[in-house]
């Protein structure tokens, strides 16, 4: 008889769902043998442009260095975090991806008989690194589909160590204010570790959007992540980052992986964050193609979420799956969210105007089949 190592693993582990991605393109070229050149894929909100010329230049650059580990103190793009951002470098923490800051601090701060709070259709990856230390995950009903802060407060108990916040949310598009927030904080107590994830932040500042960085000095149990996959175009590369107290920060890296950013996404990170053209293009393409994706939903008679991120969340009014498989038949990935508790929608990326157009063209088609 072997041994049974399902059972064997941690008990919040063996009742874990993996993380379900985007579907890959080659995938999909695979499955239905298509030219992977002819698939739109618009369902892990990449940045359309794809990456900024700076940033291949400077991999490029830092190839014949690949022998060698990379600096895992990061210090060079610490230091440009730190003047972009008014920190010291000694706040930050840097992640293999800002997935990786998420889980640091569940492992940091979180253990069987303690709690996180994050609200209901948040992003997947809070429960994710709750439930897999084995800590209590609190999904607290959400409000036309956004965070109710003020029950999420009302959901802190003795036992609660993070709270959760995505501003704006994903798959949501969700949002809240400066005053919601700085409300919140005032009113959370002080020992709760206030994850606020900034993940789409380059995409609507100064719009709406409270800028978390500027609540650290009175807070110091807030930690702001932010990450280089979306806006910055540098999803494959895995890198983020966390500002927060010295204190937090400290915790954070004393947690990670030695060498957790790879030598590449060190120097591609770091001058992507200097490519003010780059980020300012990325933003006009998603305002675009917002407005053309707003657009055409209303002509299609479809309601949907307002977003501030780089994706929309569109309400079919009717069980999504099916259309969501019809839309690959015609070459167009974008995602389901009935895991998100949003069974009627798809999380639709923004694409290129052309990109946009061929999924608007396939869903049009598709629902008018019924
Ligand atoms: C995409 C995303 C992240 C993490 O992305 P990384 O690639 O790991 O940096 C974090 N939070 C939210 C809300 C996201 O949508």
């Amino acid at each position: 008889m072997s041994c049974d190592f399902l059972a064997q693993a941690l008990p919040g582990v063996q009742k874990l769902s993996p993380y379900v991605p985007g579907k890959p393109v080659d995938e999909l070229a695979r499955e239905l043998g298509l030219d992977p050149q002819r698939i739109v894929k618009l369902a892990s909100n990449e940045n359309p442009l794809g990456p900024s010329p700076k940033a291949t230049e400077a991999i490029r650059a830092e190839l014949a260095e690949l022998t060698r580990y990379p600096d895992g103190n990061g210090f060079e793009l610490k230091q440009k975090i730190a003047s972009r951002c008014g920190v010291n470098i000694d706040q930050i923490a840097l992640g293999n991806g800002s997935n990786d800051i998420l889980e640091l601090v569940a492992r940091a701060y979180l253990a069987p008989g303690l709690n996180a709070v994050f609200s209901e259709h948040a992003f997947a990856v809070y429960p994710l690194v709750t439930q897999a230390i084995g800590a209590e995950g609190r999904a607290v009903p959400a409000v036309n589909w956004g965070h109710d802060l003020d029950a999420m407060l009302k959901a802190i108990d003795e036992h609660t160590r993070i709270v959760f916040l995505a501003n704006p949310n994903n798959p949501t598009g969700t949002w809240f204010g400066p005053r919601a927030l700085a409300a919140f904080l005032k009113a959370v107590p002080e020992n709760v570790l206030v994850v606020l994830d900034e993940a789409y932040i380059e995409y609507a500042e100064g719009d709406e959007l409270p800028d978390g960085l500027s609540y650290l000095a009175d807070h110091p149990n807030l930690m702001v992540s932010r990450t280089f996959s979306k806006a910055y175009g540098l999803a494959s590369l895995r890198v983020g980052y966390a500002i927060s107290s010295v204190q937090i920060a400290d915790v954070l890296n004393r947690v990670r992986q030695p060498f957790n950013v790879n030598s590449l996404a060190l120097v591609a990170a770091c001058v992507a964050m200097d490519d003010a053209d780059y980020l300012a293009k990325s933003r006009q393409v998603n305002d675009e193609g917002m407005a053309q994706f707003e657009q055409s939903f209303q002509q299609l008679g479809l309601s949907w979420i307002p977003s501030k991120g780089n994706f929309i969340a569109v309400d079919l009014g009717q069980p999504a799956a099916p259309v969501y498989q019809a839309l690959l038949q015609e070459g167009v990935i974008v995602r389901p969210v009935a895991g998100y508790g949003m069974p009627t929608f798809l999380r639709v990326s923004i694409g290129t105007k052309e990109e946009n157009s061929r999924f608007l063209e396939a869903l049009a088609k598709v629902l008018a089949r019924g």
